[in-house]
């Protein structure tokens, strides 16, 4: 891991960023500004243009003109591929920037961004460049005098907004497999971390990878992102966020031209320990690491950790060890465990969670309140927060906090455990731990969730779909299943 680029990056920040249009950097014509501020201090640390409906508009039309050219979608799959693997070198060369510029901007800690984040934003570009020339449409055994097969097309104008939890990282996730199967693409990052993916545009840009309109970038706040999910002329919308703002982009396209909405939503995963959990202690340390790393704020978090009674105060108390442990404070001090939240209204929203916690009788075994010790003081940190005792039924155990808060739930057989697991609104990943394989091939069945982890809660890989049930989404990301969700498939049919 090479060091932060601290100096570089508020040199960088000096200017005013812009939207990224056809090829070019502009102001756009709202002359809103929008400032980016450091959670660790709560200091602005640069300014950006925000969009407005006509930018939009004009990012839209140059993304169907770059279509309609065919230069990108035409062009040999070999030499896309070459393009998307530069693009992923670039990310690479310019690791530690962008990592600077996540920290800065998120509040993660710089090892998170750097190892995480960038990584894998670098990662999935390579992942994908390598699939623009294998992925092809069937032949079709039809009867009768036929000869019948399908096509796999670009679908054209694709609208990406992506949250402020993991910004690059999501960036890519949509951008490397849209671009990989030519599609041309208008990008929204979050209004409260768009700094990375400003760097990334400017990377890309300086070194000429990519026709102009091909990928645009649209900055501001939600409203903007609503020029994109109800905009005529924009084909399919790829979405990651709350499941509040997924439902609406639902009614936009129905509003709209019905375009092909892929939703990653919110989560309230469960995670079960049984008494017969093959390593106890390493099941308590990966429980706790699962959801306290990037502060909480990771959509397929166990953020309920259902544990069967004979070993629940045993676990109850391993968690709350680490959880008294953890140092918070400045994301770029390699001795800190954990940075400030995304932003002061989010971190608001987690200390009132933990106050309804408290208010409807969890048992708090750790943290529980805003951290301002030192130098924390101007920053928006939580201590990381346990609760026992949890009621499925209470607030804390349903809503998702997106923070760092962890429900403890106790059970007594298998039947009760899948039941409180299920009994959640939300369907995208759980984990359970046990020895015996018959009980971990049922429970994995019954568990209605996206992903399912036994014996090690968290393992994600380009080559395994991610992707949640019921109101956690509709869709998968990763593996072919993304290349998918950017084509349209089609039946051709000769007689002869
Ligand atoms: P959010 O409010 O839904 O925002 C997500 C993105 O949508 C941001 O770019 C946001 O812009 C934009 N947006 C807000 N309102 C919009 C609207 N009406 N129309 C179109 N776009 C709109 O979510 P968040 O609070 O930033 O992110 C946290 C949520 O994301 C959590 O619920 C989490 O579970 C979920 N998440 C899910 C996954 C997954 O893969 N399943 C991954 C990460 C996060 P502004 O931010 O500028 O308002
Ligand atoms: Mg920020």
């Amino acid at each position: 891991m090479r060091p932060a680029k601290l100096e570089w990056a508020y040199e960088w920040l000096k200017t005013t960023k812009h939207l990224y249009i056809n090829g070019k950097w502009t102001p756009g014509s709202s002359g809103k500004v929008i400032e980016s501020v450091n959670p660790a201090n709560g200091k602005v640390i640069g300014r950006f243009t925000g969009a407005s409906k006509e930018d939009v508009d004009a990012a839209v039309r140059a993304a169907r003109a770059a279509f309609e050219s065919g230069e990108w979608h035409e062009m040999s799959r070999k030499e896309r591929g070459r393009r998307l693997r530069m693009i992923s070198d670039l990310i690479r060369q310019h690791q530690d920037e962008l990592a600077t510029l996540e920290s800065l901007d998120n509040g993660k800690l710089y090892r998170e961004a750097y190892m995480d984040d960038v990584q894998e934003a670098a990662d999935i570009f390579e992942y994908y460049a390598g699939w623009t020339d294998k992925y092809y449409g069937e032949y079709n055994p039809v009867e009768g005098n036929f000869v019948s097969w399908t096509t796999r097309d670009p679908i054209g104008v694709c609208g990406q907004i992506v949250p402020w939890n993991f910004p690059i990282d999501m960036a890519a996730w949509k951008l490397s497999p849209a671009l990989a199967m030519g599609n041309t693409v208008v990008l929204k990052p979050s209004s409260v971390t768009s700094l990375s993916a400003i760097r990334l545009f400017e990377i890309i840009h300086e070194a000429g990878i990519l026709p102009p309109g091909v990928i645009n970038l649209i900055l501001g706040e939600g409203s903007v992102g609503t020029y994109i999910s109800t905009h005529m002329d924009v084909d399919k919308v790829s979405f990651t966020g709350s499941t509040v703002v997924g439902k609406q982009l639902v009614h936009d396209s129905a509003d709209s031209n019905l375009k092909p909405v892929t939703l990653e939503l919110g989560g309230k995963s469960p995670n079960i320990i049984f008494a017969d959990a093959p390593n106890l202690e390493g099941a308590i340390e990966r429980s706790f690491y699962g959801l306290f790393t990037h502060k909480g704020e990771k959509c397929s978090a166990p953020t309920r950790l259902l544990v069967q009674r004979p070993v629940y105060e045993q676990v109850v108390e391993g968690i709350a060890k680490y959880a008294n442990s953890y140092k918070l404070g400045d994301p770029f001090d390699p001795a800190i465990d954990q940075g400030p939240q995304v932003s002061q209204a989010h971190m608001e929203r987690i200390l009132r969670y933990i106050e309804i916690g408290k208010a409807e009788g969890a048992r708090l075994v750790a943290g529980g309140y805003r951290d301002t010790e030192g130098s924390n003081a101007e920053g928006f940190f939580v201590r990381p927060t346990v609760f026992a005792d949890v009621k499925n039924n209470m607030t804390i155990a349903q809503e998702e906090i997106f923070g760092p808060v962890l429900c403890v739930i106790p059970f007594d057989t298998e039947e009760e455990a899948v039941q409180i697991a299920n009994d959640t609104i939300y369907g995208l990943a759980a984990g359970l731990w046990t020895n015996d394989v018959a009980r971990a091939h049922r429970v994995a069945k019954r568990l209605n969730a996206g992903q399912v982890f036994v014996n090690r809660y968290g393992c994600y890989d380009f080559a395994s779909p991610f992707g949640g049930f019921k109101q956690s989404g509709w869709g998968k990301e990763y593996a072919i299943h993304s290349l998918a969700s950017y084509t349209k498939m089609k039946a051709i049919w000769i007689a002869h």
